[in-house]
């Protein structure tokens, strides 16, 4: 199979690239604009694969998708801007490119008839839930703009299956942690600092209660959902760890070697959910189930970053603005 897998130099796509050339024969095509949050670095090795092709590109250059997605057979769709503080300020440019970025994926795919198109999402389009555990079907709450923008998006890609039939799956995964993940993000951010004999600061009380997916096992369930999953259809994936922030802090202070003494209490932001939870079992049918227990997995995320220090502040393009400099610069044809 000919795969296009868009933000394959960021964190997940990274680990699912390497996912696909490890128990696959496909060719793999990446398209990613390599903002501040990829690097070439995620895929390493795998860039002197011959079975690797990778093009610097924005999702929002129609034309430059139609061409690729003319070449594939399927599209695996990852790239987004994916950090909600960042999404506090910059809110009109995670709908851009996040919806409308997905838009152009769609269109093109329907124009060239792909086999298949994952959609890769978040239990964030959930909003909070104070208790039980939201299925597929579950009422879309987002609270924050990040997840508005992929609740939008998970939307715009169901209603490509609904009204022109294209083939399209939704996975929605609960927080992703391991080797490779920006150090904006709360696990390589208390790492990263910790590990560097700096203090950590914790939200409100460390109340707020998220469920823990190794990158790897949600890679694994994004390939099984490619395969097996039915057209039109959404997955959730989830880990097997639900934990406050409170108990994370704890697991990160011990792996680290460091105590509470290194741990401030700070206000909280904005708007944050209290608790995120899902179910999985429609997953579980295809043969999904997470493999990584959290300690171990954080063990090794740890060591790596110990092994990487040149990874603790990755060099940054486009580090101090958050605005997307290819807008539409070629227009796709006319659906
Ligand atoms: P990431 O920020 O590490 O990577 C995003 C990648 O997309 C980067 O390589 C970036 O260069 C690329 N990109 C951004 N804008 C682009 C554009 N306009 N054109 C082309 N490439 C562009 O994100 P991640 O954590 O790997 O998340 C990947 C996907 O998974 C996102 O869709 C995110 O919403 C979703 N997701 C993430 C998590 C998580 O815990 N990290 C959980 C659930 C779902």
């Amino acid at each position: 199979m000919r795969l296009l897998v868009t933000g394959g130099a960021g964190f997940i796509g990274s680990h699912y690239v390497h996912h696909v050339l490890s128990t696959t024969d496909d060719q793999v095509t990446v398209l990613d604009a390599l903002t501040y949050a990829g690097s070439l670095q995620n895929l390493g090795p795998a860039l002197h694969s011959d079975r690797l092709t990778f093009v610097e590109g924005n999702i929002l250059d129609g034309g430059l998708v139609d061409d690729l997605v003319k070449t594939h057979d399927a599209v695996v769709h990852l790239a987004a801007e994916s950090h909600v503080d960042r999404s506090f300020l910059a809110g009109g440019h995670f709908l851009t490119v996040n919806v409308l970025g997905t838009q152009l994926l769609l269109d093109a795919a329907r124009r060239h008839r792909v086999g298949k198109f994952v959609h890769v999402s978040t239990d964030e389009v959930y909003g909070p839930l104070p208790e039980g555990a939201a299925a597929e079907d579950a009422p879309l709450r987002p609270t924050v703009p990040y997840a508005a923008s992929k609740a939008a998006s998970d939307l715009v890609a169901l209603s490509a299956y609904a009204t022109h039939r294209v083939p399209v799956c939704v996975t929605r995964s609960s927080n992703n942690y391991g080797p490779r993940q920006h150090p904006e993000k709360v696990i390589p951010r208390f790492v990263t600092r910790l590990l560097k004999g700096e203090r950590v600061g914790l939200h409100g009380r460390g109340e707020h209660v998220r469920n823990w997916i190794h990158v790897s096992d949600n890679a694994a369930g994004i390939d099984l959902v490619l395969r097996h999953g039915r057209p039109g259809e959404v997955y959730n994936l989830g880990g097997g760890t639900d934990l406050t922030n409170q108990q994370l802090t704890e697991h990160i202070l011990r792996a680290c070697g460091a105590g509470w003494d290194r741990v401030d209490y700070i206000p909280d932001r904005q708007s944050n959910d209290l608790r995120y939870a899902m179910t999985w079992t429609k997953a579980a049918r295809l043969g999904y189930g997470p493999n990584r227990g959290f300690e171990g997995g954080l063990e090794q995320t740890v060591d790596w970053y110990r092994a990487n220090t040149g990874r603790w502040a990755p060099p940054h393009r486009n580090a101090d603005s958050p605005v997307c400099r290819v807008l539409m610069s070629r227009p796709a044809p006319p659906v």
